[in-house]
């Protein structure tokens, strides 16, 4: 039997390994093109909704957008680079998923907290395994 805090620590192992699989998914899906600017080998896997907002969509696979560098830390329009901008570029480049994020991003403020059992998270797991591992 397990203690309460084997469980935790069993948990938090498991969400760092979802972490490195949902980035590594994200690029898989969008074959390394960044997502804003269309350049080839962008490494950069973007929590559109950020995983500090809840676990609802912290290994959502839409929720995942591949950016090159210069669109997720580095130019002045990045993602981490203030915000409105990057906001504003998504509106303009991309309304598809710009309307994706408005909805959901209402949606997980609204739904509340989401605390998943540990066969939730190996279901994420299989899920995202499986769109890194699919062929082209
Ligand atoms: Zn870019």
């Amino acid at each position: 039997m397990k203690t309460r805090a084997q469980r935790k620590h069993t948990l938090t192992k498991k969400h760092g390994t979802l972490d490195q699989l949902w980035g590594r998914a994200v690029l898989a899906k969008a074959h390394g093109i960044c997502v804003i600017c269309g350049r080839p080998n962008s490494m950069n896997p973007h929590h559109f909704i950020l995983k500090t907002r809840g676990k609802r969509y912290r290994w959502d696979i839409e929720n995942g957008l591949c950016l090159c560098f210069m669109h997720h830390t580095g130019g002045l329009d990045a993602a981490h680079g203030g915000g409105l901008r990057f906001t504003d570029l998504i509106r303009e480049k991309r309304p598809d998923l710009s309307e994706w994020y408005e909805k959901h991003r209402r949606l997980n403020e609204t739904l509340g907290k989401y605390s998943p059992t540990l066969e939730d998270l190996e279901e994420i797991r299989d899920q995202l395994k499986g769109i890194i591992e699919a062929k082209p």
